[in-house]
């Protein structure tokens, strides 16, 4: 499965700065904390671990759930995403 560590692309988006001053929006993208647009924006899931997915990976207990992020946020996430075959 692809698995790419949350806090490495959060902290190249920028996404903890951006929350110093902006954490009114419910629906935001999880990597940047900007706001999602509905008819752009990809669904991931997120590991109680602290590396995020596809939605499709089953990962039992391990999954807080699924989040939105924007369309350049999910480009990163596949960029930084590497096939972990281990299972
Ligand atoms: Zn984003």
């Amino acid at each position: 499965m692809k698995k790419a560590e949350l806090e490495t692309l959060r902290e190249a988006a920028g996404y903890w700065t951006y929350m110093e001053t902006h954490n009114e929006h419910v629906e935001s993208c999880l990597i940047c904390g900007r706001p999602t647009k509905p008819h752009t924006q990809k669904i991931i899931q997120m590991s109680i671990s602290g590396f995020i997915t596809d939605v499709d990976v089953e990962l039992g207990d391990d999954s807080q759930g699924c989040f939105p992020v924007g369309k350049t946020c999910y480009k990163n996430y596949l960029k930084a995403a590497k096939e972990d075959n281990q299972e």
